[in-house]
């Protein structure tokens, strides 16, 4: 069997535990990916509870609209798991007990000393005019079902019984399906400090479905990822797509990139004060020491020196941090991060200052972050704003400090 053109998918996750909200479909959201890698559109996700017509329609009104049906769940050896049944009803088929699936599922309880029960052998049955897909974890076989110009891949609801299954059986025969020998690749830019709109505006031709490679766009705490997908003959074709996808992106957003792939934001600050034969510490006024920690948390190891500490002062302000008696010194900030790396050693000190709280809404506002390089007695300041969704603020202003120190690394020669 080979496919459409332009070969759309379905997935179908199957279990009450799903539709009653007690489990996120995880599943789902994973063979999505997996199919837009492979350049498969998923066109529709459906769920649908352990129920035999319910499954039976759900598979039927599947089999009509995409050329690739993707299932999990429902495999087991339990009266709730309709799995195998439905498609069979769907297709107008019986159940046919398959002789070597059952040697299996007898050899794995064999191999266990468990006594096998007569349920199990439920799991040996299969619609007639489909093949049985191998189960190298679990007993549940999986099922690979052509119906009309359609065909339905059945897979255990255990995440990694189903991942093992798609990696080994069902991805490989979708891509035979296809008729392509393209290989695919992927590569990730990460950028803090531009939001997911502006990056659009600014590269409104970034993510175009039709664009060769494809881009998609995610954000978390403020993080923007581009995920590049090149599909293409050959390895160099697919990184010489890569590559001039990522130079375009760079020349646009400039330093607003910070890494690729598993590159984060912490580890990359981190790894450039080491480079610079740096170390720093903090004085933090607002938010006792997350953006401290933050930056602690990516150090990786031999790097350790480039941190030396955290004042986490939340009762008093700089000035009284600073003993200098002035109220309102305008430079308190300033004073305070040199005069934390003076008292640990640092060569760079950072001080976090006060929450400025807004007029109209005292749970938002701003605060002044200073920089101090000892060195050259130099020093950088930026205001940031504290807002957005509360359940973000927090880390956000962490990821905002450690990314002014990384643009404030960049920038010293
Ligand atoms: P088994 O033979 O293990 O019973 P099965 O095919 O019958 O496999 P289910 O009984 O539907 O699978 O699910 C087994 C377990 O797998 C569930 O209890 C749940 O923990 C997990 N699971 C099932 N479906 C999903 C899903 N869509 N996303 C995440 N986890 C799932
Ligand atoms: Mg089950």
């Amino acid at each position: 069997m080979t496919l459409a053109k332009s070969p759309i998918a379905e997935i179908i996750a199957v279990g009450d535990e799903m539709t009653s909200g007690q489990r996120l479909d995880t599943n789902s959201q994973w063979l999505a990916q997996q199919l837009n890698d492979l350049g498969i559109e998923v066109a529709f996700h459906s769920t649908v509870g352990d129920d035999l017509n319910r499954q039976t329609d759900v598979i039927r009104t599947a089999t009509e609209r995409a050329n690739i049906v993707v299932m999990t769940g429902g495999l087991g050896p339990t009266k709730d798991d309709l799995t195998r049944q439905a498609i069979a009803d769907a297709a107008g088929v019986e159940l046919d007990l398959d002789e070597d699936a059952l040697r299996h599922i007898e050899s794995i309880f064999a191999r266990h000393k468990r006594v096998m029960s007569p349920a199990n052998r439920q799991q040996a049955q299969f619609p007639r005019g489909g093949k049985t897909i191998h189960n190298e974890e679990g007993t549940a076989p999986g099922v690979d079902f052509p119906k009309g110009s359609s065909r339905v891949f059945a897979m255990p609801g255990v995440p990694y019984e189903m991942k093992l299954m798609w990696q080994a059986h069902v991805a490989p025969e979708i891509v035979a399906m296809s008729g392509s020998k393209k290989i695919i690749r992927h590569h990730v830019l990460r950028c803090f400090g531009v939001g997911e709109s502006e990056a659009e505006s600014r590269m409104p031709d970034l993510i175009a479905r039709d664009r060769e490679p494809r881009v998609g766009i995610t954000a978390s705490m403020a993080v923007i990822s581009f995920r590049i997908t090149a599909t293409a003959d050959s390895e160099e074709e697919c990184q010489k797509q890569i590559e001039s996808t990522i130079a375009y992106i760079r020349e646009t957003l400039g330093e607003v990139v910070f890494g690729e792939n598993e590159d984060q934001l912490n580890r990359v600050a981190a790894n450039l004060l080491g480079q610079r034969g740096l170390s720093v510490s903090f004085i933090d006024f607002q938010f006792g020491s997350a953006a401290a920690s933050k930056l602690r948390s990516g150090i990786t190891s031999g790097n350790e020196h480039v941190f030396l500490g955290c004042f986490a002062n939340d009762s008093q302000t700089p000035e009284q941090w600073l003993d200098a008696g002035e109220i309102n010194d305008a430079c308190a900030i300033e004073k305070s991060a040199v005069k934390v790396a003076r008292l640990t050693g640092s060569s760079v000190g950072v001080a976090i200052g006060k929450l400025q709280r807004d007029a109209d809404d005292e749970s938002v506002g701003s605060f002044k972050v200073v920089i101090a390089i000892l060195e050259g007695n130099r020093s950088f300041e930026k205001t940031f704003r504290y807002a957005g969704h509360s359940s973000m603020r927090q880390e956000r202003s962490a990821n905002q400090v450690v990314n002014f120190l990384r643009l404030t690394l960049l920038g010293l020669s």
